[in-house]
């Protein structure tokens, strides 16, 4: 196209899990979602929060959800960025805290956004493959002189976690900036915040869009030495994150209760699934997260895919060299499970 620029030319486009309309009329396992509604205390925050007051802008740095987010965890507010999405963060990312001529990479397989962002911003990086068992072997990233590393732990697709320990060693040796991507922590991982109070190039980020089930909301925070913080803010849009969403995530960070419910009922999911998946055929790589990426010894994963989207279930193939090879699959409800082992037993005795 003649009005794009060479860069948006030549980019590989992101490609999302499928939205359809009819959403209802699915069940949707594509996108890691939580299948679980935010409970009413934040539901009502969000429809108050809808009010006389969206006539004023919010505010600029979202600073009552940077104070509650700081308290929670012990950090102060300085050290605390709000962003439209996670999403946003990584391009904030890719367009301040690295030069033009720099030197990025990531594992590989992972989130394919961090390619996409790369690209978009005309920033050269290394796809660094993961182990045979999906591990990342930090060596890797130590070989040349990277200025940014961006690791998700844990992992999309894989769902494999790395210990803090090794990204606390990893960090002794690294001179560059390495981002922890920390979107699916909170289900069964281990963070790596604590690690900001004592190095100055690590960004941790979070999302609201899983374990809080606000994907709809679009909030993302990152948590880094205050100076890297200095850099979002004056980075970021004018008005980044609005005033609903603002109170929303509040909200979902106030309760507690409803969160630890929310995360009981998906580890109980994910050990059900699991197992029923690996008495019909599936080898599961053992996940931290709230998917599971799967293969099954007989049956190609593109076509189960395409026959459980003939039914109306929705779970993420994705083409690429070892992606394709599986299907990653989110935990859903109980009921969503359950359906969902229906079909694959009709599929695969068929
Ligand atoms: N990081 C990872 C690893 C993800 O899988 C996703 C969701 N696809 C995100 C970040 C995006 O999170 P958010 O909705 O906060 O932008």
């Amino acid at each position: 196209m003649k009005y794009w620029n060479h860069r948006m030319n030549r980019m590989t486009e992101y490609i999302p899990g499928e939205q359809p309309d009819n959403i209802e009329e699915y069940i949707k396992l594509n996108t890691n979602e939580n299948p679980f509604a935010p409970s009413q205390t934040v539901l009502s925050a969000i429809k108050n929060a809808a009010n006389e007051e969206l006539r004023r802008y919010p505010s600029s740095d979202s600073r009552s959800l940077r104070m509650a987010f700081a308290e929670k965890n012990n950090l102060q507010y300085e050290n605390v960025f709000v962003g439209n999405g996670s999403d946003e963060i990584f391009t904030l990312i890719f367009r301040g805290f690295i030069e033009p001529d720099g030197l990025a990479s990531f594992p590989y397989p992972s989130y394919s956004l961090y390619y996409t962002m790369a690209e978009a911003n005309g920033i050269k990086y290394d796809k660094v493959n993961l182990n045979d068992e999906f591990d990342i072997n930090f060596e890797d990233f130590l070989v040349k002189d990277y200025d940014l590393v961006i690791i998700a732990n844990p992992n999309n697709p894989t769902g494999k976690s790395v210990d803090v320990e090794k990204i606390q060693d990893f960090l002794m040796n690294f001179k560059g900036l390495l981002v922890v991507d920390e979107a699916y922590v909170d289900f069964f991982g281990e963070t790596a915040i604590n690690l900001v109070s004592s190095f100055d190039n690590i960004i941790v980020t979070r999302s609201f869009s899983k374990s809080y089930s606000l994907a709809g909301l679009r909030v993302g925070i990152a948590i880094a030495h205050k100076d890297i913080i200095r850099g979002f803010l004056k980075l970021k849009d004018s008005y980044n994150v609005d005033r609903i969403a603002e109170a929303g995530a509040i909200a979902a960070l106030l309760d507690e209760k409803g969160f630890k419910y929310n995360i009981e009922m998906l580890k109980n999911n994910k050990e059900y699934i699991e197992n029923i998946l690996i008495d019909l055929g599936f080898s599961i790589v053992p996940s931290k997260a709230n998917y599971v990426f799967v293969k099954h010894a007989k049956m190609k994963s593109k076509d189960i895919y395409e026959k459980l989207k003939r039914k109306k279930i929705l779970v993420r193939y994705m083409e690429g060299a070892i992606q394709s090879d599986y299907l990653r699959i989110s935990v859903g409800s109980m009921m969503e499970i359950k359906t969902l082992i229906k079909e694959l037993y009709s599929i695969l005795e068929a």
